[in-house]
């Protein structure tokens, strides 16, 4: 299995290249992917005595950053077939355009409710990140075996296992926690600890690139957009894509009308209930005399809730993406009729309510912790009351315990936010990923 160090370069350069090749061939529909993956060989390992090559068995999984940069050990890719390592960058590639990294719940966050474990990591995993691996792992897998592609023998499989397939990573992992239980004092293991890097976990790794090397933010985006648009395409011309990937891709290129839809309904459900409030209008001539242009009739106008805004403007909830989102919710409500919106900041307190026509009206204040209760009650107080109170926030906060005297729709930022019972809610993508 071992080899002189030097030269090894080419011979490494050509087996990657015929690992793309492979992985190309078998999944058309992610070449475009496949192709863009940056492989960087990091320094290799050699035996002390001999001086030749040797795996290093943390690269046994080819480890991806989220930049799109394949680490790839010389030793590891020297000893490993080509349709194995064809099979780790589609598996690798999965995590990526699967946003494993940004669902991580073991990934370190910037706000005050970073997971205490996550932070200052310094190369060794515990078992938090272990098991999310596993589980992003299982998400994979199972989409690969559909198209005849089975992993190496150390991998995890959720047929193997006995666990039902197509389930999502945040769906494996108490499950694996109940046969981690169950193996406990079997001396058997789910499977060999496997790394698959930050672009699965979120945690950077030491050999990650800094900045400078893989794909851009940008670039990643549009990359995505295309292999997802060129899987559409293959599905409209009869070609054949694995149902995982054809969900994939119809969640990526539409997630954003999902949560628009939900808010616009909600404003118009609100706005039934408000039956009180029906106006009556001259303004336009309603169908039914159409025919008779002397006679205006009053015409029913469907009457608009009054909808206030709380945002988390709290040091956890990035900057961007609130101006972004408060002007996706602005434009829905315009188009229902609302020209006025009133807004108020909150972060551990509610500051003063801002009523805006624009959006460059509004300025952001805040910061530090967050307590969404202060936002509601202070929502609760304004004269007039609203209808429809739109909270955004990434739903780390605590909540009133009982429903406030308004309808409540609660968007949240992120994938683990948590909305109280007693409201509606929707997950907004996040905007790096969709914009
Ligand atoms: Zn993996």
């Amino acid at each position: 299995m071992s080899r002189p160090v030097a030269p090894y370069s080419e011979e490494l350069a050509t087996r990657l290249a015929a690992a793309r090749v492979w992985a190309a061939h078998r999944a058309p529909y992610l070449a475009n992917a496949v192709f863009s993956l940056v492989m960087e060989p990091l320094t290799p390992s050699a035996a002390e005595r001999t001086g030749e090559l040797v795996a290093d068995p943390e690269f046994a999984a080819f480890p991806t950053d989220t930049r799109w940069v394949m680490h790839v050990d010389p030793g590891t890719a020297l000893a490993t077939p080509v349709e194995q390592i064809g099979w780790w960058i589609l598996h690798q590639i999965g995590h990526l355009v699967r946003g494993h990294a940004q669902r991580s719940p073991v990934r370190p966050t910037c706000g005050p409710d970073a997971p205490l474990h996550a932070v200052g990591y310094a190369g060794a995993r515990d078992e938090d990140a272990h098991r999310w691996n596993q589980a992003a792992d299982a998400e994979i897998n199972d989409d690969l075996e559909a198209e005849g592609l089975d992993g190496p023998a150390d991998v995890v499989s959720p047929a193997a296992l006995g666990l039902p397939s197509n389930r999502l990573a945040e769906e494996y992992l108490p499950m694996l926690d109940e046969l981690t239980e169950l193996l406990h004092g079997t001396g058997r293991e789910l499977s060999a600890g496997l790394d698959c890097g930050s672009g699965a976990d979120g945690i950077d790794r030491r050999w990650d690139s800094t900045g400078a090397g893989g794909l851009g933010e940008l670039e990643r985006e549009l990359l995505e957009r295309s292999v997802a648009v060129g899987i559409q395409e293959r599905v409209s011309a009869r070609s054949e894509v694995p149902m995982g990937w054809q969900r994939w891709a119809e969640e990526r290129l539409r997630p954003r009308v999902d949560w628009r839809a939900r808010i616009g309904s909600l404003v118009r459900k609100t706005a039934n209930r408000s039956s009180g409030r029906v106006d009556y209008s001259y303004r336009r001539p309603s169908r039914r005399t159409a025919g008779h242009p002397d006679v205006i009739t009053p015409q029913l106008v469907r009457p608009v809730p009054d909808t206030v805004l709380v945002l988390d403007t709290s040091g956890s909830v990035r900057r961007p993406e609130l101006e972004q989102l408060v002007a996706e919710v602005a434009e829905i409500l315009a188009k229902v009729g609302r020209r006025r919106l009133r807004v108020i900041c909150c972060d551990l307190q509610a500051h003063p309510a801002q009523e805006i026509r624009r959006i460059e009206e509004l300025r952001i204040v805040g910061g530090g912790g967050t307590d969404m209760r202060a936002g509601l009650a202070a929502a609760a107080q304004l004269r007039p009351r609203p209808d429809l109170v739109v909270v955004l926030t990434d739903g780390h906060t605590p909540w009133p315990d009982r429903r406030p005297p308004f309808e409540s729709l609660v968007c949240l930022v992120g994938p683990d936010g948590v909305a109280p019972e007693w409201a509606s809610s929707v997950h907004l993508p996040e905007m790096g990923a969709t914009s």
